[in-house]
């Protein structure tokens, strides 16, 4: 299977090298909106969606301002998912489903772009994006970004064990070669996705981890802005901590076999979107670069 590595959405936060920037002082520190198009025999699959067509246009009140305010998007239609697969020769059509790791406004603002796919995720990440318990929760689920009728497929965790982590197996419609890998901490469903392409596997860890460095086998390190962020967005530190260390873990062991990312940190982004795939630790030497 073909993967595709779309940036579908730059946001700019003030912060400098404390939100990641590798150039000194404070200025913007862009993050991406890391996603996945894979070309399967069951069509496109999108993996995450980025800011959508309409954030982009007329981002309030899709966007809360809060969050607009914090994370400065750029809103560059040409970013987002839409315009990138229409760049690359499909139609939106032709994108049949969409696996998204959770539903914060920067991970599910394209799916009213592709009205033909079906949008598989963990059943407790709906439930918790339609009842909105908390201010942060308001803020980041975003329910005009998926008005009815979607096609949810919802799912919850069982069945054989992927590289030691519980996980989802088949996914209605869509080959083995695509799984949910619950990561849960930063929100309450949130999974990463594997998916077997031609060069093995692939770990999009979605937000488990927002810096190339925390995944560093000996020496983890997450700049301050960015590790503040991680907390203030977190539903469940015990498991947000516990799974990065999980996936430090499987970099470790399985580096070879298993390629992790995550979806804002823009170095590795830039890594993968150049076809190189990093071996476990060269993330970080590449921050020196
Ligand atoms: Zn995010």
């Amino acid at each position: 299977m073909r993967i595709h590595h779309l940036n579908c959405g730059t946001m700019c936060p003030y912060g400098g090298s404390l939100m990641g920037r590798p150039e000194p002082g404070l200025g913007p520190s862009p993050l991406t909106c890391h996603c996945l198009l894979v070309e399967t025999d069951a069509g496109l699959v999108l993996v995450d969606t980025g800011l959508g067509v309409d954030d982009v246009t007329a981002p309030v009140p899709r966007l809360s301002r809060f969050f607009m305010g914090l994370l400065r998007p750029r809103l560059d239609i040409e970013e987002t998912a839409a315009r990138q697969v229409a760049r690359l020769g499909h139609s939106i059509a032709d994108v049949r489903h969409i696996i998204v790791t959770h539903l914060d406004f920067d991970h599910a603002g394209g799916l009213t772009d592709f009205p033909n796919a079906k949008v598989h995720l963990l059943g407790a990440e709906l439930e918790s994006a339609r009842t909105r318990r908390t201010p942060i929760a308001r803020g980041r689920y975003r329910p005009a970004q998926w008005p009815p009728p979607v096609a949810w497929q919802t799912y919850s965790p069982g069945g054989e064990p992927w590289f030691g982590f519980e996980c989802v197996r088949e996914l209605v419609g869509l080959p083995p070669d695509l799984l949910l890998v619950p990561l849960t901490g930063h929100t309450v469903g949130h999974c990463g996705v594997a998916v077997r392409g031609d060069e093995g596997w692939l770990l999009h860890a979605g937000d488990a981890y927002f810096f190339r460095e925390e995944m560093h086998p000996e020496h983890p390190r997450c700049p301050a802005g960015l590790r503040a962020y991680q907390v203030m967005m977190e539903v469940d530190r015990k498991a947000r901590l516990a799974n990065q260390r999980r996936l430090r873990e499987l970099v470790r062991t399985h580096g070879d076999a298993v390629k992790v990312l995550c979806a804002h940190d823009r170095v590795e982004f830039e890594t993968f979107a150049a076809g190189k795939r990093p071996t476990a630790g060269s993330l970080a030497a590449a921050a020196q670069l």
